[in-house]
């Protein structure tokens, strides 16, 4: 249950000397914000790639069971051990992402979040259970910067289809554009460089994206 992992009190109250501790030594303030999240980031193969992407951006995973979470940590320890002074500037934390963002991120903080191939939740009854709905969209937009982005997928139609009619539903966020579809490199490694969007390609599934602008709504 919620009651096995700390969950901090307010975004200011997490430690960041903590997750990045060669970037924020505990006896400086640095006054740097992480920007990225990999929302039920799995074995963190999107941070992983991200991390070595955008080297000057800040960026964690949150991940919901703790034998993941301490794998994804493990591995993230070894790669900054094999190459020094790389992969500093990525961690993950265990949580409840659906309860616990507000804590993690204050307003406008973020500039990218990631849903990839989250658990489908099948039933009508647990459609609630969805990590993308029109509830925690607010969350989502509230922690996001105008003009951040949040990139979803998955392989399961149903699914692809209900977090698209909430993206598209939601008066702050607006579909991304083809060509900047085009152009963004993060596109690219939503299918490839996580561990479920591999084990959906070599099965030779098909996926369905949603990648979504906050935007100010329009009155
Ligand atoms: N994104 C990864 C990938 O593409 O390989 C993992 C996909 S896996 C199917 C979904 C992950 O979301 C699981 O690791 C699960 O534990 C995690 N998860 C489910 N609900 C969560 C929640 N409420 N908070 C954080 N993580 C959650």
């Amino acid at each position: 249950s919620d009651s096995h992992f700390p969950v901090p009190v307010s975004p200011c109250h997490v430690d960041y000397s903590l997750h990045y501790p060669q970037l924020f030594p505990s006896d400086r303030t640095i006054n740097s914000k992480i920007h990225f999240a990999d929302i039920g980031c799995g074995f963190g193969g999107l941070l992983i790639s991200l991390s070595t992407l955008f080297p000057e951006v800040l960026m964690i995973g949150m991940e919901l069971r703790d034998k993941v979470t301490e794998y994804v940590k493990e591995r993230i320890l070894a790669l900054r051990v094999e190459n020094p002074g790389q992969y500093q500037n990525v961690s993950v934390v265990r949580t409840n992402s659906m309860k616990y963002i507000p804590n993690y991120f204050e307003k406008g903080q973020l500039s990218k979040m990631f849903f990839l191939f989250p658990d489908p939740h099948f039933k009508e009854k647990n459609h609630r259970r969805r990590v993308i709905s029109p509830h925690l969209l607010d969350e989502y937009a509230y922690a996001l910067r105008i003009g951040g982005i949040i990139y979803t997928i998955t392989d399961v139609e149903e699914l692809g289809d209900w977090m698209k009619a909430c993206l598209e539903g939601h008066p702050m966020f607006e579909a991304v554009r083809d060509e900047e579809l085009e152009a963004d490199p993060v596109v690219k490694l939503l299918s490839s460089a996580t561990e479920e969007g591999q084990k959906v390609a070599r099965n030779g599934g098909q996926t369905f994206q949603a990648v979504y602008k906050r935007v100010v709504p329009s009155l």
